[in-house]
Order: structure tokens, then sequence, then C-alpha cells
């Protein structure tokens, strides 16, 4: 039996992969974030019998050439061999993938993107991520980089009348002006406060745009006029059958809509019918996409 695991900063869901290639979720249980031996031994206790191998959606950037991964959020894996390491630990053999990948491979192959060519899943949460997948494979690209469309300070705040006030936010990754720091829940939280001085969450941002809140809305309209520029250039680049959105801002259908509406207006394809919508596996496309890893990789273990 194959266990599957989703490992994100606050808690680490585990399921075992099935026969018809589903995995059945068995729980979760709280990341032990600085504590490696910890975080060892929560695997162990979580996976299916001695040997077998086991499965992962990493949410963070994994590098398949050095097996380090780039966690800040989960320190004990921070920088660490995390593959080299886990499999001496555990003595079983592992899979790492990125959670966005994991997602977007999950869409592509089970969900709203299945038998489609071109599957670009994006994850607008606490932080902007994506996965590309071709044909159903995925596409690492140089270093595992590919689909991180999140980085890079491409976004000039200062552009437009509407956009005025905007200011350059500090990226995690060390830049400013990111589509990461712009365009995830935070960046929607940080225009908020730029527009109106406004301190609040995004869904009580989202929910005061819903009751015709005038402020709530403008920022609205901006945070979804920049997300929809920067998606405009992937779109082009990319040119997707289908862009399905996990992450937190996922469930705000209505938000979506309009992203997806200002999208279509400035790419150079024509699309008759949404691009951008709620991921089938918005909730746990990292467990189901860990499973269909594990069925590529682990195929006599699978059978
Ligand atoms: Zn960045």
């Amino acid at each position: 039996m194959i266990t599957c695991f989703d490992i994100g900063g606050s808690f680490i869901r585990h399921g075992t992969l099935r026969e018809d290639g589903s995995v059945i979720e068995n729980g979760r249980v709280a990341t032990p974030g600085a504590d490696w031996e910890a975080f060892v031994s929560a695997i162990h206790s979580c996976a299916e019998s001695a040997g077998t191998p086991i499965s992962i959606s990493l949410a963070g950037a994994f590098d398949e050439r050095s097996g380090i991964a780039d966690v800040a959020n989960i320190p004990c894996l921070h920088r660490r061999p995390v593959l080299s390491d886990l499999e001496r630990a555990l003595g079983r053999p592992v899979v790492i993938t990125n959670d966005a990948n994991a997602f977007a491979l999950a869409e592509a192959v089970d969900g709203s993107g299945r038998g489609r060519s071109v599957v670009f899943g994006i994850i607008l949460g606490s932080g902007v991520g994506g996965g590309l997948v071709i044909d159903g494979k995925l596409v690492k690209g140089f270093g595992g980089i590919a689909g991180e469309w999140g980085h890079g300070p491409v976004l000039d705040p200062t552009a437009g009348g509407q956009l005025k006030g905007i200011g350059h936010y500090a990226c995690g990754c060390g830049q400013i002006g990111c589509i990461d720091a712009i365009c995830s829940a935070r960046g929607l939280e940080r225009i908020h406060q730029s527009l109106h001085g406004i301190t609040a969450s995004s869904k009580e941002i989202t929910e005061a745009w819903h009751q015709a809140d005038v402020k709530a809305a403008s920022t609205i309209d901006a945070y979804s006029t920049l997300l929809s520029r920067a998606l405009s250039v992937l779109v082009n680049t990319l040119g997707p059958d289908v862009i399905p959105v996990s992450g937190g801002l996922s469930n705000d259908t209505t938000l979506l809509d309009l992203i997806d509406r200002k999208t279509r207006e400035i790419v150079l394809a024509k699309y008759d019918q949404a691009l951008l919508l709620k991921g089938h596996f918005a909730e746990n496309g990292g467990l189901q996409g860990a499973g269909i890893v594990a069925r590529m990789s682990f195929r006599e273990w699978a059978a």
C-alpha cells in the first residue's frame, strides 16, 4: 500500500492510494515545524506497513537536481536534502512533488482539465503558485521552476490612474513588487490598506465587496486588474485550455468570474468559455496529485 501526504505549514494530511487511483484521506496531524526527529516520526506513524513507498506533496519549492527543499515556513525541512534524508530515516522509497504541481496534475488527469491538452493550475492563497501539465505530463522545467509565475517583479503598481497609491510591496523571495506580493490573499489585503488605510482580511474584503461596499469594490477592481494583466502574459505564452484555481481565494467564485472575464478581454485568443474556474480538487489537490505521482513512480506497488 502506498501512503500519500500533503505537507503544509500547519498540517500534514495523509491518505491511502486505492486501486482505482483515488486517494482516501485518513486524517491529519499538526506539522512539527522546527523538529526534524518529530517530523520523521509523524510521517512514520501515518505511513502504511514498513518499507512501502510514500508520495509527498510539499507546500514549497523542491529542486529535483539537488533534492533540496526550500520551505521557509517548515524550518526543519528548509534547505535540507529532504528526499535522501527521509528515505534514509524511514527506510522507504520517497517521491516529492511541489503542491502547486500536484494540484495541476490532479486537475489535468482526473479533474476539470481531463482530456484537455494544456492545463495551467494556479494557487491563489496566502501565496501565488502554479503548475503546468501538457498532454497529461507535468512540465517541470529547469530545476523544477516551471509554473512558478508568482515571482519576478513584473507589475508596475504606479501604472494607470486607478492603481495609484498601491505600494511596491516586498516579496518573500527578496524582490519587490512580485505578482505573489500583490496578487495573493495577502496582496489583496495590502492593496486595501494602501488605498483606504483599512486593515482587513481577504475574506472580510471580498464579503464587503459582495455587500456593495464602495471601498472594497475599488480594491477588488485594482486587484483583479493587476492579476488579470499578469495572467494574460501567461495565457498568451502557454495557450492553456483551462486554468483551474485552488487556494483560499478560489472559494469566491464571483471573484474568479471577474478575474476570468478581465483576463479573457485582454488575451490574444478568443475564449468562448470560462478559462479560470475553481478546481475540482481545490480542497485536496495535494493528496490526489501525490497519488498520481505515486501511480507513475511506483507502478509495481500501485498495481
Ligand atoms: Zn517574489
